[in-house]
């Protein structure tokens, strides 16, 4: 039997006021998602795809214009006290440490804000020591008193964890985690989460647009174009067997990838504008090249929506030429 899902997403909209006119920006745009518990999923796409909206408002930041949000099998409530309830399961990590950090305050203080505005009763010193040395700053009381400029930008990242961690979350929302970080260390905190992960069946989220990044962290890939998931699976069937042409573009321009890089042509995404049919076709290879149109599908592709893919844990393509079992020769 399937574990049922910790968080899920189930038919998600966030759609924006559109700039000069245009109509609204769809930058969620039919979002089906499920992450278990203990599971590391990774959310890939380029910049603008909608992924950060997609991550905002599963912590509740955002309210969904259509569709919701269920939390163990109940429906997110928006008013404020359940709304703190849920922020203590479900927690953010920032991509850039130094941002999320205070600079006068002391990695203390950093820790034990999130206990001071939930109205943590118990011991707030030993919680605090707990959660630094959980994300690996032993011992904790060396990193009490000591303020942000004074770490390394490693450090200052596990601080930002351990400030998550105090409240003893379910998951863990990852925003670009080590972005901002020097390659030497960027393995550091990606091992830290897998440890997480391993000790406290802690979930995650890891929002990114670096593939490699979800191959060394993530158990299951979903990946996002202009509003949608059009790719989901295992780490291994998308990233070594992706279906997708959007994937593949992605995945074909990473340095270890073999042959042709496919350089993705045309304006990048508008949300206020999603083209008709396969929101990818003006941009896709396989269209321009006639893979699409040998395969029969081209037409299709121009005119027909491939569909909002159902949460599962079976790999799925939201494509009209990936359904026929043709692979794209590029
Ligand atoms: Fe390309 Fe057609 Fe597949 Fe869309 S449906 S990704 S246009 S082949």
């Amino acid at each position: 039997m399937t574990t049922p899902p910790l968080l899920s997403a189930q038919g998600l909209h966030v759609a924006f006021p559109g700039r000069q006119g245009a109509g609204p920006a769809r930058a969620v745009d039919g979002v089906e998602l499920d992450i278990r518990p203990g599971e590391i999923v990774a959310l890939v796409g380029e910049s603008g795809c909608g992924k950060s909206t997609l991550a905002r408002a599963l912590l509740g930041l955002v309210k969904p214009t259509a569709g919701r949000i269920t939390h163990d099998g109940r429906p997110l409530d928006y008013s404020g006290r359940a709304l703190r309830a849920y922020r203590r399961r479900v927690q953010l990590v920032l991509q850039d440490p130094s941002g999320s950090l205070n600079p006068r305050h002391t990695v203390y203080d950093a820790v034990a804000e999130g206990l001071r505005i939930h109205g943590h009763a118990g011991d707030e010193r030993a919680a605090v020591a707990d959660a630094l040395s959980r994300a690996g700053l032993r011992p904790p009381e060396r990193f009490f008193l000591r303020y942000p400029h004074e770490l390394s930008g490693g450090q200052r990242q596990r601080v930002v964890i351990a400030g998550a961690l105090v409240l003893e979350p379910k998951l863990l929302v990852a925003d670009e985690p080590v972005a901002s970080l020097d390659a030497s260390v960027r393995g550091e905190i990606l091992a830290l989460l897998l440890r997480l992960r391993t000790e406290l069946g802690l979930a995650a989220l890891v929002v990114t647009h670096d593939l490699g990044l979800a191959w060394n962290i993530a158990d299951r890939v979903a990946v996002m174009y202009l509003g949608r998931i059009v790719e989901t699976g295992t780490v291994e069937e998308v990233l070594t067997s992706p279906r997708h042409p959007y994937t593949q573009a992605l995945l074909s321009v990473l340095p270890e990838a073999p042959g042709t890089p496919q350089i993705l042509t045309g304006e990048p995404p508008d949300p206020s504008r999603i083209p008709s049919g396969c929101r990818f076709h003006a941009r896709c290879p396989a269209l321009a090249s006639g893979e699409a149109e040998r395969a029969g599908v081209a037409e299709a592709c121009r005119t027909t929506d491939p569909g909002i893919l159902t949460p599962g844990t079976e790999a799925q393509s939201a494509c009209h030429l990936s359904r026929t079992g043709a692979q794209p020769a590029y």
